[in-house]
């Protein structure tokens, strides 16, 4: 456990892990932890669950468990760059961004060998400025692993799968992650190809023309 910072504990138990899975089976749901390193990301999956958010520490052995348990790796592109939360050189929190910094690159390269089932999930919502910056985000995995369509499909559709294991819990009933009848209308209407410019959704107050959450618009600049 040496390669391990000081501060990358477990929270909980194995026992208390199979506990909260209990529970919430028990309650028609599933669990979904926060984990970064393999001791961790592995403790959860033996525990059943069923979603790792973050997941950048992990090494091969672990995705080789992922991918054999089905269980899906909710990450985000946590990068030593515009977008890192600002830390005092040398200190402990520094460490631990430069650790997972490094191993971003690793756990996606990772998630593409093992054909791991990979969301796009943040919790990096509590600035103003974060939540303008997931577009930009997300446009960042093209830089290196992805191409403009598998991102916006992971973002979306991909998403989606994983959204609907809440089920009968889900607080969005109706079908999601499509376009068709009868789903719920969650679209954006962007000016221009974001397949051909994945930039377009780094700005979405200039490039997104028409907003639309559960069929109602909340932004229409198509006048
Ligand atoms: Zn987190």
């Amino acid at each position: 456990m040496s390669s391990q910072p000081l501060h990358a504990a477990s929270v909980y138990t194995e026992a208390e892990l199979k506990a909260a899975v209990e529970a919430a089976e028990n309650w028609n749901t599933y669990v979904a932890v926060h984990a970064y390193t393999p001791r961790a990301v592995q403790m959860a999956i033996r525990s059943g669950v069923k979603s790792i958010e973050h997941g950048q520490l992990i090494d091969e052995e672990t995705a080789r468990m992922i991918s054999e348990k089905g269980v899906w790796l909710s990450m985000q592109p946590f990068l030593d760059d515009e977008d890192a939360n600002p830390y005092l050189e040398g200190s402990p929190n520094r460490e631990s961004q430069l650790l997972v910094s490094r191993g971003t690159d690793n756990a996606y390269n990772l998630a593409k060998r093992y054909n791991l089932k990979t969301a796009w999930g943040t919790d990096n919502l509590y600035s103003a400025r974060g939540a303008t910056r997931q577009g930009a985000k997300l446009a960042k995995m093209v830089r290196c692993w992805y191409t403009p369509a598998e991102v916006l499909k992971m973002a979306t559709s991909t998403n989606a799968e994983l959204l609907v294991l809440s089920e009968p819990r889900n607080l969005y009933p109706g079908k999601l992650g499509v376009v068709e009848a009868g789903a719920l209308a969650d679209l954006l209407l962007v000016d221009g190809d974001p397949v051909a410019n994945i930039q377009l959704i780094e700005d979405p107050e200039r490039n997104f023309l028409v907003v639309m959450k559960n069929g109602v618009i909340y932004t229409n600049l198509l006048g």
